[in-house]
């Protein structure tokens, strides 16, 4: 029975995974282009780019986070779905073992990781059936740090800074700004959003994603919604949330909205939020061999042009002379010079740590020694190799999870400069002030690029945790991140948090 089908799947998976589609690479050229380079947004997205290019160069995971797979599948009448979602299931654990997606699937009730993204609801896989006679199968790879932005509103409602959402077109535009605003970097911006407007709280949720497999530059059908699309582009993009939350010209790179009827006495908005590595492909596929006859979203090509060339390319990361370098154990008196808005180097031991270490670390003592150390909020994707790891993909995830914990885990401990995305709250502000220690930005979903950063892993702890979640002991060089909380009280998030708001008031 279709013997290519499932290689065509794990070609799809290996694809998505590591090879952005024309759409999203022309929105994030424009980016690039847009930004000053040597504005921090700027640096932000000369390192996406590079990272964009070496994942596609190595076949390597855009992005370290490869998400919860969706899978949309229109089959011919009479086509055997089952058959076809056990090679579905057996293509994601394949690509797993590759190394081209990261074990993400977790029991919910133990936390234990299956290893294989498999387990109930993961990979998530619908099936349509069409009068075609090939097979259609659509894939998103979305993660964790831009599906935890995504919002649903319940119409009529209050919305900070834009007042009254009403049951209108008017209140929708709203909604969808809020949770533009509200999503900051911590999405890794600039993202784009799909958007459902009615249906209930499920379908709505669903009709939203399903938008995200509309490219970025097509029209909306419906003018009425068109409209919006272009109002919210105009509006999103005047915020200056920027690159990472790190003030810019580019917030958003796409708006897709769609409609479903409602129950009279409902009126939803979800909005589904997508990070910049907007993973989507998709391909067809002959009905009785399974090979594949057709790429989608690639227009025809096949090879995928870099986004950095010449001069720019060779120039990378673009250095200011100021950047100032760091190496664990890092001293009070060092924590103390810094502040927002330098760009540090960090050389020498970092420890990873994300949601499973921070809570045993509120219970148990640390596994190592952490007085001056650093710890990166980052669950990688690691290989066996010999006896060692090799790490694949490794940025950082998004910080706000740990708010409860860091402030106690710096005070207890002696951490002295914590990596991640997205920014912290008001505690751990606190909590670097008092324990004398640092919140370092790195660039969300670079994971190729923070990949070569890493001379090689010195260890692991916890390992029962599984590959994401366990402490890893990593050697860095010249690892690039950006000041963006100091041990004085200052926030770069709250600021463009602050600055962003003052400006959607105008858009009442
Ligand atoms: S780019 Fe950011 S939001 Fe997107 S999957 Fe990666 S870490 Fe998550």
């Amino acid at each position: 029975m279709l013997p290519a089908f499932l290689d065509s799947v794990v070609q799809l998976i290996t694809r998505t995974s590591t090879d952005l589609p024309p759409d999203v690479r022309a929105a994030m050229g424009m980016a690039v282009r847009t930004e000053a380079p040597q504005t921090r947004a700027g640096q932000a997205l000369t390192i996406i780019a590079q990272n964009i290019d070496q994942a596609a160069a190595c076949e390597g995971p855009i992005c370290q986070d490869t998400g919860m797979p969706t899978f949309e599948v229109k089959v011919p009448v009479g086509a055997n779905q089952i058959w076809m979602r056990g090679k579905i299931r057996e293509a994601v654990a394949e690509a797993t073992r590759l190394g081209k997606l990261r074990p993400n699937s977790v029991d919910s009730i133990t936390g234990e990781n299956s290893g294989n993204n498999l387990g109930p609801g993961t990979p998530i896989i619908h099936f349509d059936q069409w009068e075609d006679a090939e097979v259609e199968i659509k894939l998103i790879l979305k993660g964790g740090g831009c599906e935890n932005t995504n919002a649903q509103y319940a119409l009529p409602t209050e919305l900070d800074h834009l007042g009254r959402a009403d049951r209108t077109l008017e209140g929708v535009r709203k909604c969808i700004l809020h949770a533009v605003w509200k999503a900051q970097g911590k999405g890794c911006s600039p993202g784009a959003v799909g958007v459902c407007v009615g249906g209930d709280r499920t379908s709505g949720y669903l009709h939203a994603k399903e938008q995200l497999f509309r490219t970025l530059d097509d029209t909306n059908p419906d003018p009425r919604l068109a409209e919006i699309e272009a109002a919210v582009m105009d509006e999103a993009n005047k915020l200056s949330v920027g690159a990472m939350g790190f003030s810019g010209s580019t917030s958003l790179i796409g708006c897709k909205i769609g409609a479903l009827n409602r129950l009279p006495a409902s009126f939803f908005v979800s909005v589904a939020y997508d990070c910049w590595a907007f993973r989507r492909l998709g391909i067809r596929v002959d009905a009785t061999t399974g090979a594949i006859r057709e790429w989608l979203y690639r227009e025809g090509t096949t090879s995928s042009p870099p986004m950095l060339s010449g001069e720019a390319a060779a120039a990378g990361f673009q250095r200011t002379g100021r950047e100032v370098p760091l190496r664990a154990p890092i001293s009070d008196e060092q924590i103390r010079s810094l502040k927002v808005g330098d760009v540090v180097l960090v050389s020498g031991q970092v420890f990873t740590g994300r949601d499973a270490v921070h809570a045993h670390l509120m219970k148990h003592e640390p596994p190592v020694d952490l007085r001056g150390a650093v710890l990166y909020h980052c669950g990688p994707v690691v290989l066996k190799e010999g006896a060692g790891w090799k790490v694949t993909a490794a940025g950082p995830t998004t910080s706000i999870r740990e708010e409860p914990y860091q402030a106690e885990i710096l005070r207890r401990y002696g951490v002295r400069a914590v990596i991640g995305k997205g920014g912290m709250g008001g505690k751990t502000l606190a909590g670097l002030k008092e324990s004398g220690a640092v919140y370092l930005n790195a660039i969300g979903g670079a994971a190729q690029f923070y990949a070569r950063c890493i001379e090689r892993v010195t260890g692991v702890s916890l390992m029962e945790f599984g590959t994401p979640e366990a402490m890893w002991h990593l050697e860095v060089r010249d690892f690039p991140a950006i000041v963006t909380m100091d041990s004085h009280g200052n926030s770069l998030h709250k600021e463009v948090e602050e600055e962003s708001g003052a400006v959607l008031e105008t858009f009442r």
